[in-house]
C-alpha cells in the first residue's frame, strides 16, 4: 500500500487566507465546563504563543510550524494541551485498566487537563529546563516519522528518570482536584478512582470469589502464544472441558498497582455479550496470574488485511455494519468504546467481525510496552483534541478513519508524528479522502456522514445502520479469502 501523500493539506493549510494575524489574540476557555479559563494569547511582537508551560511551548515550536500555529492557534494549543497531558497521565498514573468511558470520565479528564496547565504554569521555574514528559529529542530536534504502521506511545518515552516528577505534578493536580469541588453542571467524580479502597488481600478474596474455580494450568491445554500486549500474553489454549480453543489473556496481578479495578472490569465484561464483540468467558486465579478466557478469534486483526490486501466495497460494507452492530450495543450500554480502528476489530477464519479491546485492556506498571491510555491519535476525531461536545459520536468518527483504512491501508496522517497528527485533526478536520471519485456514491455518503467535524451532523451507530451503504454488503464468508492471503503474506497461523 503507498503511503498517503499529504501535500494537498498542507496546501490548503498554507494558502488560505490570513486576516488580522498580527495582532491575533486566542483566548482558549479549555476545558469547555470549566468555569476559569486558560489565557493563550499571540505575541504580537515574538509571533509566538504564550500563556502555556514553556517545556510544553517548545514541544510546540519543534513540530508544529510558525506558520500552522498562525493558521490555526486554536488547534495547535489544543493538540499540545491534550498530548502533554496523555504523556503525562501514561507516566503518572498506574491505571490498570482503560476505565469504561462514560461522560463522568470525560468530564474528569478535562478538569485533569486544565488543573494540569494551571499547575504547570505555577511551577514554571521547576519546569523550565525540563521537557515532563516528553523526551528531549522531541523537545528540541526535528521528529522523526514513524516508519511504518504501528501501535506505539505518542512518543520515545523515558521511563524512570522524569517519571517521578510527573507523577508529583499529576498526583498534585489529582488531589488538587478533590478539594476544589464540582464544575458547574459535571458529575460528582468517584473518589474510588483516585484512591484505593480495598487492600490487596481483600482484593484476592473478592477475585476467589468471582473467578471460575477451577485450576486454569489443570483445565487449560496451553498451544500457541499470540502475541503480548500491555497487559501480558495472550495465548491460545484447548479447554479441556469441552476441547474448544479459546484465547486466554494471563495478567500479572503483581504488576498492577490499582488491582481493584480489576474486579469492577471482570463483573462489568459478564454482562457484555453481543455477537460482535470478543466475548469474555470466564476468569481464573492461579497464584498472582489472572487467567481471562476469551472467544479466539483464528482470523486475525482486520489491520493484517487492509494494509495487505485490496478490499472491495461490499466487504468494506460487511465489516462496516458487523462494526457499527458492536458499537450501537456499548452505546446502548452507556459506554464509548474510544478507540475504534482497525487492530481492534478480530476476525474469525468464517469471516465473523467482532470489536475487542472495550474495557478489559491491562497496562503493566512501568513496562515499555504500555500503551497510551487512548491509544493513538490517528482514529481520534477532532473534538477528542479541542474537547468540544465529547461523547459517544466520537467511536462514529473512528470508524470512518477505519474505513479509509480499509480503502488506503493507512489512516490519514499516519507518517506524522503523534503531536502533529493531532494538530492536523483538529486543525483540518475532514481528512481528504484518498481514491474519492472511484468510490460509490452511497460510500461517500455514508463516509460524509461518519467524517462530519459538528457532531451534531455527524450520525449516530443506528442511524448509519440503516445507511443504503450497508445494503451492498457481500455475505460475512468472502472475508475467509482476504484473511487467508492476509495470513500467507504475513506467515501467521493459528493452528
Ligand atoms: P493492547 O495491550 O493495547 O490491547 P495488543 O492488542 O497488541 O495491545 P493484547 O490485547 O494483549 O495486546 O493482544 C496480544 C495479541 O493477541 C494481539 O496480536 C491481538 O490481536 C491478539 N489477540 C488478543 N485477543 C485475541 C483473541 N480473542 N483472539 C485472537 N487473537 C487475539
Ligand atoms: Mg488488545
Amino acid at each position: 500500500m503507498s503511503g498517503r501523500s499529504n501535500r494537498g493539506v498542507f496546501g490548503k493549510l498554507f494558502s488560505k487566507k490570513q486576516q488580522n494575524k498580527e495582532d491575533r489574540v486566542t483566548e482558549i476557555g479549555m476545558p469547555t465546563n470549566v468555569k476559569r479559563h486558560i489565557h493563550v494569547s499571540k505575541n504580537s511582537e515574538t509571533g509566538m504563543l504564550e500563556g502555556l508551560p514553556s517545556p510544553w511551548l517548545r514541544v510546540l515550536n519543534a513540530q508544529i510550524t510558525p506558520a500552522e500555529q498562525n493558521e490555526n492557534p486554536d488547534a495547535a494549543i489544543k493538540a499540545v494541551i491534550f498530548h502533554m497531558y496523555r504523556m503525562e497521565r501514561e507516566k503518572a498514573l498506574d491505571e490498570p485498566f482503560k476505565p469504561f468511558v462514560t461522560p463522568e470520565v470525560i468530564t474528569k479528564e478535562d478538569m485533569e487537563m486544565k488543573k494540569l496547565v494551571d499547575h504547570k504554569n505555577a511551577h514554571q521555574s521547576q519546569d523550565s529546563d525540563l521537557s515532563i514528559g516528553q523526551s528531549s529529542e522531541e523537545d528540541s530536534g526535528p521528529i522523526d516519522r514513524l516508519p511504518q504502521r504501528q501501535t506505539m506511545p505518542a512518543a520515545p518515552i523515558k521511563h524512570g528518570l522524569k517519571k517521578k516528577d510527573a507523577q508529583m505534578d499529576l498526583s498534585a493536580v489529582l488531589e488538587d482536584l478533590t478539594l476544589i469541588g464540582e464544575p458547574e453542571e459535571s458529575p460528582i467524580m468517584r473518589k474510588k478512582e483516585i484512591n484505593s479502597t480495598l487492600t490487596d488481600e481483600e482484593v484476592y478474596e473478592e477475585l476467589r470469589r468471582i473467578c471460575n474455580k477451577d485450576d486454569p494450568y489443570v483445565r487449560f491445554e496451553r498451544v500457541k502464544d499470540l502475541g503480548a500486549g500491555a497487559s501480558g500474553v495472550v495465548f491460545i489454549a484447548i479447554d479441556s472441558n469441552d476441547n474448544s480453543r479459546v484465547a486466554i489473556k494471563d495478567i500479572d496481578l503483581t504488576k498492577q498497582s490499582k488491582k481493584e479495578l480489576i474486579l469492577n472490569e471482570i463483573n462489568v465484561l459478564k454482562d457484555f455479550n453481543h455477537k460482535n464483540l470478543v466475548n469474555f468467558l470466564d476468569a481464573f486465579l492461579s497464584f498472582d496470574h489472572l487467567w481471562v478466557a476469551m472467544e479466539l478469534l483464528d482470523g486475525g486483526s482486520l489491520t493484517d488485511v487492509v494494509t495487505e490486501v485490496i478490499m472491495k466495497e461490499g466487504q468494506i460494507a460487511a465489516v462496516c455494519r458487523e462494526t457499527l452492530q458492536a458499537i450501537s450495543f456499548l452505546h446502548s450500554k452507556g459506554t464509548i468504546h474510544r478507540d475504534i480502528k482497525s487492530d481492534n476489530v478480530l476476525l474469525g477464519m468464517d469471516g465473523s467481525v467482532k470489536v475487542t479491546d472495550f474495557g478489559f485492556c491491562a497496562n503493566i506498571v512501568g513496562d515499555e510496552k504500555r500503551q497510551t491510555m487512548v491509544g493513538t491519535p490517528y482514529w481520534m476525531a477532532p473534538e477528542v483534541v479541542t474537547r468540544k461536545q465529547y461523547g459517544k459520536k466520537v467511536d462514529i468518527w473512528s470508524l470512518g478513519i477505519m474505513a479509509i483504512e480499509m480503502i488506503e491501508g493507512e489512516p490519514p496522517y499516519m507518517k506524522e508524528t503523534p503531536l502533529r497528527a493531532l494538530y492536523l485533526i483538529a486543525a483540518v478536520g475532514r481528512p481528504k479522502i484518498p481514491r474519492w471519485e472511484n468510490l460509490s456514491a452511497n460510500f461517500q455518503d455514508f463516509l460524509d456522514k461518519c467524517l462530519q467535524v459538528d457532531v451534531d451532523m455527524r450520525a449516530t451507530a443506528d442511524e448509519l445502520l440503516e445507511h443504503p451503504f450497508l445494503e451492498c454488503a457481500m455475505e460475512l464468508k468472502t472475508l475467509t479469502p482476504l484473511i487467508r492471503a492476509a495470513q500467507k503474506i504475513l506467515h501467521k497461523n493459528y493452528e
